[in-house]
């Protein structure tokens, strides 16, 4: 227990350190603030739930590094348990009195909790401590290409630092405090065996020296947190709050990869994307402050990996660095990352979905090409044959919309003319309609669906591009006319269902339009295909012999969309032999072509996406690598032919179409 001017000292350094800490709270949210948008605090109730599996258990945590994140989680596990520990600790110092020894069976039960608690954050801060500054994985920090505030280079390090001295040391003197406590009285707590253990090294001491080293153990253990505190709101460490909030308060979204709608009809809008941070969402200014820094986006990037000059780590560190050191939310975006960057990203929501505290770099990347291309017109030169082409003629392949139903001649696919009523609409999409390679896909499909006796129509001419690559290019002109046209057709039509053959298009009509009021049920073809095996509309000859596959799920029919089974579903119907590559579903690696991509040479690194996913595909040892989007195609493909052919790609629905039994 504390003396009278102890406890005074204690309680005016408590104050002084709150305030203190109060400032630098009100400075970041005055940061946030500044952003576009309010939350919706509704959402905090329908998501509690969530909340407590994220923050509390660190689920996201685990989807990476997991020997590392389990020492994480022994840190962030001890510290919630020692949040009653320091409010019993100072109860005590201020009273005398001991809570957890009066509270029966649950204050043994969680002294025992915190006694190996208090263990195991001292391990994880001594072996995290040990990777860090002995170790020194790359997987810590970003290449010297990127561009990294200088400060954000030596600061993390110097944080970290910081965080771990203040708790280990905090930690460890209070374990010493209650040990010194138990020598004093010659007592043994069977419910706090490490402290007992310890405490029994202080027995030659006499109780006076016991007395005084307590109260020295309860001023480091305890002035420690408070020494900390005002330093919190500027350490990584403010996560702890963020990451929380970030769960709780994020704008509901449909998919990783919904963009935000924005209507081209109101004149009112003076300023589209984000030219700097305060152009941001308010979510997104806040994601700088809920970033542990970690890396892991970067680890998972597909430009990352093969040697660009994007990292989307460096991007939050960035925003971050510039507030703490006194910037405002004025600055421009391309302070904080290059074009170079920028242009780099293939929008394949990795960034997004590895994320163990729900932050959106990728967002953030999106937002400023929208600035880049509809403020200033300035976006690479290649991508102006893909705009022209969604432009004048609805495709961007340029090709006429009088050519569109060429693919099917000879096929008996019905338009919605000569079928009005049809059970099925199907989209064909722009690549399956034009593109000659993507043409076998469709026609495979065709044959599967004619096959099954499918009541089905295509939208034929009347289809127009869904402005999906417009869209991750910037171009909201672009696919605000190509959408808007979409869904009138396709409100005149009232599909009952909609299947398509592009994962893109999927995600667009599913996830995007229906922020035009175009609200539709929307499958991809793997998923029908399996319906259509289920009710026995279609038969398949099984020969397991003749293809060993390796399935590439498409970004954006897994990790945007959550489809990972229907494609493998389809593929065992075929009765092929699957073998995985290291990284599928949701760690699946991208093609290289999303994100507007397709329609742009590569900047600089040293290998291509689509090269870097084929090694890995081939490395399986499969003789054939299974698709079902049509980008992911084209890139495959040609990384294919670039290695000599030895490995074919095709369609999810070219290896069940080859299997169908026709006729029976
Ligand atoms: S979306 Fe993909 S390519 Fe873009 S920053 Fe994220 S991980 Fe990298
Ligand atoms: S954005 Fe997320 S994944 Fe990336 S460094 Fe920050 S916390 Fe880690």
């Amino acid at each position: 227990m504390l003396s009278p001017i102890e406890k005074i000292l204690y309680a005016v350094a408590v104050l002084v350190s709150l305030y203190f800490t109060y400032r630098g709270v009100m400075r970041i949210i005055g940061h946030i603030s500044s952003g576009q948008g309010k939350p919706d605090w509704k959402l905090i109730w329908k998501r509690i739930g969530d909340v407590i599996i994220k923050a509390g258990l660190f689920e996201p945590v685990f989807r990476l590094r997991p020997v590392v994140s389990l020492l994480h989680a022994f840190i962030g596990w001890g510290l919630l348990v020692y949040l009653l520990i320091n409010l019993t600790d100072v109860i005590y110092a201020y009273t005398g009195f001991k809570l957890l020894h009066q509270l029966g069976i649950f204050g043994d039960l969680y002294r025992l909790l915190a006694d190996f608690f208090g263990v195991a954050i001292m391990v994880g801060m001594a072996s995290l401590a040990f990777r860090r500054y002995v170790l020194q994985p790359p997987q810590l920090t970003t290449r010297q290409t990127t561009l990294l505030n200088p400060k954000a280079r030596t600061g993390i390090v110097r944080d970290s630092a910081i965080v771990t001295t203040t708790f280990f040391t905090h930690n460890l003197m209070r374990m010493l405090g209650e040990s010194f406590y138990l020598a004093q009285r010659g007592q043994v707590d069977r419910w706090q065996p490490f402290i007992s253990a310890t405490s029994r090294l202080w027995s030659g001491l006499d109780t006076n020296t016991l007395v005084v080293v307590e109260h020295a153990a309860f001023w480091l253990s305890i002035g420690a947190v408070v020494a900390f505190l005002p330093y919190f709101p500027y350490s990584k460490h403010i996560h702890l709050f963020f990451a929380p909030i970030n769960f709780a308060l994020k704008p509901e979204r449909k998919s990783i990869g919904e963009l935000n709608f924005i209507n081209l009809d109101d004149q009112s809008i003076e300023q589209f994307g984000a030219a700097t941070m305060k152009d941001l969402g308010w979510e997104q200014i806040m994601d700088a402050y809920a970033c542990i820094m970690c890396f892991r986006c970067q680890e998972v990037c597909p430009a990352y990996s093969t040697d660009k000059v994007l990292s989307p780590a460096a991007l939050e560190v960035n925003k971050r660095y510039h507030l703490n050191y006194g910037g405002a939310t004025d600055v421009p975006m391309l302070n904080l990352i290059s074009e170079e960057a920028v242009w780099a990203c293939t929008s394949c929501g990795a960034c997004v979905d590895i994320c163990p505290v729900g932050n959106e770099p990728m967002r953030d990347i999106l937002h400023i090409r929208r600035n880049l291309t509809m403020m200033e017109s300035n976006f690479p030169k290649q991508l102006e044959t893909a705009f022209k082409g969604m432009e004048r003629n609805a495709n961007p392949w340029n090709i006429s919309q009088a050519d569109r139903m060429k693919w099917a001649q000879g096929l008996n696919v019905p338009t919605i003319e000569q079928n009005p009523d049809p059970d099925v609409l199907w989209w064909v999409g722009c690549a399956p309609a034009t593109d000659s390679r993507a043409q076998k896909t469709a026609q495979a499909f065709a044959k599967i669906l004619n096959t099954a006796g499918v009541n089905y129509a295509v939208l034929g001419q009347n289809e127009q591009c869904t402005g999906d690559s417009a869209r991750r290019a910037g171009r909201e002109d672009i696919f605000f006319g190509l959408a808007s046209a979409n869904v009138e057709i396709l409100n005149e039509v009232k599909p009952k269902r909609i299947v398509t053959t592009c994962p893109h298009c999927l995600h667009t009509i599913k996830n995007e339009y229906p922020a035009l009021g175009g609200n539709y049920t929307v499958i991809h073809h793997t998923q029908f295909i399996n319906e259509l095996v289920g009710e026995g509309k279609i038969s398949l000859e099984v020969n397991s012999d003749q293809y060993t596959v390796t399935f590439h799920d498409p970004c954006y029919l897994g990790r945007h969309n959550k489809i990972f089974e229907a494609p493998r579903e389809a593929l065992n119907s075929a009765g092929v032999t699957i073998i995985e590559m290291p990284r599928n579903a949701s760690k699946s690696f991208c093609c290289g072509a999303g994100g507007a991509q397709m329609w742009k040479e590569e900047e600089n690194g040293n290998m291509r996406v689509n090269e870097a996913r084929f090694k890995e595909a081939k490395e399986t040892g499969a003789n054939t690598l299974a698709v079902g989007c049509p980008f992911c195609m084209t890139m495959l493909s040609d990384a294919s032919r670039a290695e000599g052919g030895s490995v074919e790609v095709k369609d999810v629905a070219e290896l069940v179409a080859d299997r169908v039994k026709t006729g029976t």
